[in-house]
């Protein structure tokens, strides 16, 4: 049901809230200034005001958020975004760190520094790939359960003097559920007890058929530690991301997901976003979640200002009001007007959400008790 609190009622007015506390009397309604009041009442105290009545549904505010979708001409090839995932201590971290280090953009600026929860490589070839470098599976479960789909590769990290384990197969699952391809990286091949070919046969158990073995899944010897075939896992991932062809409409408002939000002394609310198409611009109004703001700078993984951020790129973004939630969708609007009205409308949303777990319903909701 749609309800408004009597305080952001007279906000909205730009009246009193004791006057609109007065008001409600006047129509029968004993509410107070936090209380919750049904849209009818609240167009009914709007008129007793003389102010014009515009009412904004769930789907007013949705519709027309994300715009047009892309005409398929406008779409331009964008680098695949990677999320790595495996059993604890199969080598995530360790691989994360290793790949970070075969970015040769910022080898002279001395590589990647910041962690920002996400970064991006240009590989030898001049390709790019970017890397979720949020901790393996909570935040990826996290951000599907809030249906974000950040990730077009599931790399599979699988220790080879370890083989398949419990995470494992939930990763896998997770991967499958979400449709996203996998390819396998055996790891520690470096360690004699290794046996990347027991790893092989146990991924048929879970209908995961390696190239080796007749099937399609790529999968990757590699040493983490030693840093060995590292560029055959690089080239698995841009053959995988050929074969989706995974393109992106780099002209227009940007539209993303939220990797990582906090609060930071000094700073205010920081969020990294993950550009999803579109180009995010310093000076950009955007809705994420049910906060709002405008783009005051934006710092790559290099730790370096940067203006604009197409398809694919993670940036940190600062000059949020608040700081969103890890999966919170990033969208660039016209007006601050539009921007604050939708970010009001789903805090209040998201607040009813929370008071209707919690046992206590919305005044509307007790009414319909009685
Ligand atoms: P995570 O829990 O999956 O993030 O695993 P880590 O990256 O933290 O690695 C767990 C342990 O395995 C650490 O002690 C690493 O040094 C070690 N390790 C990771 N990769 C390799 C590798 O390729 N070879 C060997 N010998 N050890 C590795
Ligand atoms: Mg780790």
């Amino acid at each position: 049901p749609e309800t408004i609190t009597v305080q952001e009622l007279a906000n909205r007015m730009a009246e009193r809230g004791v006057e609109v506390v007065k008001t409600l009397m006047k129509l029968g309604v004993m509410a107070t200034i936090n209380q919750t009041i049904d849209a009818d009442t609240a167009e009914l105290v709007i008129e007793e005001f003389g102010h014009k009545i515009k009412r904004v549904t769930a789907a007013d505010v949705e519709i027309g958020m994300r715009g047009e979708d892309d005409e398929e001409g406008s779409l331009k090839p964008r680098p695949p975004v990677v999320t790595i995932m495996g059993h604890v201590d199969h080598g995530k971290t360790s691989l994360l760190d290793a790949l970070r280090s075969t970015d040769v953009a910022g080898r002279e600026a001395g590589g990647i520094t910041q962690h920002i929860g996400a970064y991006q490589v240009t590989v030898e070839s001049g390709d790019k790939v970017t890397f979720i470098d949020t901790p393996g599976h909570a935040a990826f479960t996290e951000m599907r359960s809030r249906g974000a789909n950040v990730t077009d590769i599931v790399i599979l990290v699988v220790a080879a003097d370890d083989g398949i384990m419990e995470q494992t197969v939930e990763a896998i699952n997770h991967a499958k559920a979400a449709e996203v391809p996998i390819i396998v990286a055996i790891n520690k091949i470096d360690r004699p007890d290794s046996d990347p070919n027991r790893v092989k046969t146990e991924l048929l158990q879970h209908e995961l058929v390696v190239e080796d073995m007749g099937g399609d899944i790529l999968a990757i010897e590699v040493s983490a530690k030693e840093r060995t075939n590292l560029d055959k896992l690089i080239e698995a991932i841009l053959l995988q991301s050929e074969l989706l062809e995974l393109g992106a409409n780099p002209d227009r408002a940007a539209q993303g997901v939220v990797i990582e939000a906090k609060l930071e002394r000094g700073r205010g609310p920081v969020a990294t976003v993950l550009v999803q198409r579109g180009t995010l611009k310093i000076g950009d109004i955007f809705v994420s979640g049910s906060e709002w703001g405008r783009v005051r700078a934006m710092i790559n993984e290099h730790g370096k200002s940067i203006e604009e951020a197409g398809p694919a790129l993670p940036v940190e973004v600062l000059g949020l009001n608040g700081a969103p939630l890890a999966g919170d969708d990033f969208i660039v609007v016209e007006h601050e007007a539009r921007a604050r009205e939708i970010a009001e409308f789903r805090g209040q949303t998201k607040r009813e959400k929370e008071m209707a777990a919690s046992g206590r319903g919305t005044l509307e909701q007790m009414l319909d008790k009685i």
